[in-house]
């Protein structure tokens, strides 16, 4: 073998070595997942596009928030009531959760794994609950995927069906309403940045595109955020009902998982 075909063949070895690597991983980290092509966005609209809720849950608004009752579509109940979880004296924010028994093992292991991965990047610790907590997520296979915005008091149901919510992702985006997150596409800036094209939306669905006067800490407004909602969104005749501005043809709601900037702004608001 002469040098040069040597060093082909070594190169071609370590490509191939390193694709093997690659698959590996790819398939460890999408063997929760059947639908590894969508996004959040994508994942939370079809698992709730049908939903039927039963009478003892809460109603929802933009898709996936749960709110306490009809009154509260148009406030952010956080700006009002405060409802950020507090921190500890070791600067750490514990949220307590409780997993009901409705999910399997390897269920459990996908959400376990969605809230240990706040400690990876911020000071959020999602621990189990103790018998002393006031406030907790209780984490439920309900109808669909859902959450409530930010700290309720007391116990509050974060839904993820086993049929349709249980991706890192969509773990992740529910997480983050429960700490205080809207989506992305209410944020008060967004009319610099998307395009609402309300003719397009389905009827009575119009209320997923309303504006929030959230707190954006001078973050950026993210396309690529995970509470980023996609192009066609909530539409009634497959045409956008979002286009991003200055140039419609840039993709944005693609998250498979949190963005940089959502963990920088998760960082900001909880001061981590
Ligand atoms: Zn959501």
């Amino acid at each position: 073998m002469s040098r040069m075909s040597a060093f082909r063949f070594s190169a071609l070895a370590l490509l191939l070595l390193s694709a093997y690597c690659w698959a590996d991983s790819e398939v460890e980290s999408s063997a929760e997942n059947d639908s590894q092509d969508l996004s959040v966005s994508e994942l939370l609209e079809r698992a709730n596009r049908h939903r039927i809720g039963s009478d003892d849950e809460p109603i929802l608004t933009e898709g996936d928030i749960a709110l306490g009752s009809e009154a509260e579509r148009n406030a952010d109940p956080c700006t009002s009531q405060g409802c950020k979880w507090g921190k500890a004296s070791d600067g750490k924010v514990y949220v307590p959760y409780y997993i009901t028994n409705h999910f399997s093992s390897r269920e459990k292991a996908i959400i376990v794994r969605g809230l240990e991965s706040f400690s990876s990047f911020s000071c959020i610790r999602f621990r189990p609950t103790q018998s002393s907590d006031r406030d907790w997520l209780s984490i439920e296979s309900q109808n669909g995927c859902y959450s409530f915005v930010g700290r309720r008091g007391g116990k509050q149901v974060v839904s993820l069906a086993r049929s349709g919510c249980l991706y890192h992702g969509t773990v992740q985006h529910e997480l983050l309403h429960a700490l205080g997150f809207n989506h992305e596409q209410t944020r008060s800036d967004r009319d610099n940045h998307i395009q609402v094209l309300l003719q397009n939306v389905q009827s009575g669905m119009e209320h997923n595109f309303r504006k929030i006067a959230t707190l954006n800490q001078g973050s950026p407004y993210d396309y690529n955020s995970v509470m980023q909602y996609h192009k066609y969104a909530f539409s009634k005749n497959n045409q956008p009902t979002m286009l991003p501005i200055p140039n419609p043809n840039v993709s944005f709601g693609n998250a498979k998982e949190m963005s940089r900037n959502d963990i920088a702004r998760l960082n900001t608001l909880y001061k981590c």
